[in-house]
């Protein structure tokens, strides 16, 4: 996921620092070379010498509904050291993007580290578990999908109603900005100030894989760029739309160019 991200953003046209761990073996190294090709700095990004890369192996059933099963592997020893290791990166940063395929210990202490920073933080809080008290008052900015938001609720955003009801609980738990991305029906924006549905791009949908992803890294670099929020959103709704049209995760991540096309035409 941190990776679609990363890619995500760099091809909406940030310049992304990837913060990761890999294993020492060929998918690590196809990893770092992919990145690389997205001109994301890897700096960051160690090699671990005793565990294998993770990887992630998805299933499209005829519907474009995915199926995901994930071997964590070095991920899972992504360390608050190391990213102690890469403060200079949280100091240069605009947005700090985080999710949760890295220890929980990890991803909070990356939320702290950023707010030392003054760096605003969005968590995609994918895959859904659930989250440790510190973290909420630390977010600007929550962005769970439907199911995602079921999980960390108890309460399924299915209408209007029960949206804002899931989203005022996230609120009350600390977090500033509530984003639920609700598939084909776009997303909806809830702070203490207002109430806000941006509708989805209609498209032909052939993969929805990635789609979050790609919504998330999107997003975060509209914000980098000072776009406003609202727009911020339309712009990833045109991203996510983008995505879903063609199969595959990182091949199916658009440009800005064409998101930029997208939103000129609708
Ligand atoms: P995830 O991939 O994490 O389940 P969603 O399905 O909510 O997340 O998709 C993320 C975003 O991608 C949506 O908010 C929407 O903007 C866009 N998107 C997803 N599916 C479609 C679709 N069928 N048509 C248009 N846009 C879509």
């Amino acid at each position: 996921k941190g990776a679609n991200q990363a890619v995500a953003a760099a091809r909406a046209g940030a310049d992304v620092t990837f913060i990761a761990r890999v294993g020492q073996d060929d998918y690590g190294q196809q990893t770092l070379s992919n990145l690389a090709k997205e001109h994301i700095s890897c700096e960051f990004i160690i090699a671990d010498p005793d565990m294998p890369s993770g990887v992630a192996f998805i299933v499209v059933d005829e519907k474009g509904e995915n199926s995901i099963v994930v071997a964590s592997g070095a991920n899972a020893a992504l360390s608050p050291v190391q990213l102690d290791a890469a403060e200079h990166a949280f100091l240069q940063a605009d947005i700090c993007l985080l999710q949760l395929e890295t220890p929980l210990e990890t991803v909070t202490h990356a939320a702290q580290l950023a707010k030392q920073t003054e760096t605003p933080v969005i968590l995609n809080p994918a895959p859904a578990t659930q989250l440790p008290k510190e973290i909420w008052p630390l977010l600007d900015l929550i962005t769970p999908n439907e199911t995602e938001t079921e999980i960390l609720t108890g309460i399924a955003p299915k209408t209007d109603q029960t949206a804002q009801e899931s989203a005022q609980i996230l609120l009350d738990r600390g977090v500033q900005n509530v984003l639920i991305t609700l598939g084909a029906r776009g997303a909806l924006l809830v702070n203490k100030e207002q109430t806000l549905h941006v509708p989805a791009p209609q498209v032909n949908s052939r993969d929805t894989t990635a789609a979050g992803d790609t919504f998330n890294g999107a997003l975060a670099c509209a914000l980098a760029s000072g776009t406003r929020l609202s727009d911020a959103i339309r712009f990833a709704c045109a991203a996510g739309a983008l995505t879903v049209t063609k199969s595959g995760a990182q091949p199916s991540i658009p440009t800005a160019h064409l998101i930029n096309q997208l939103l000129k035409n609708q």
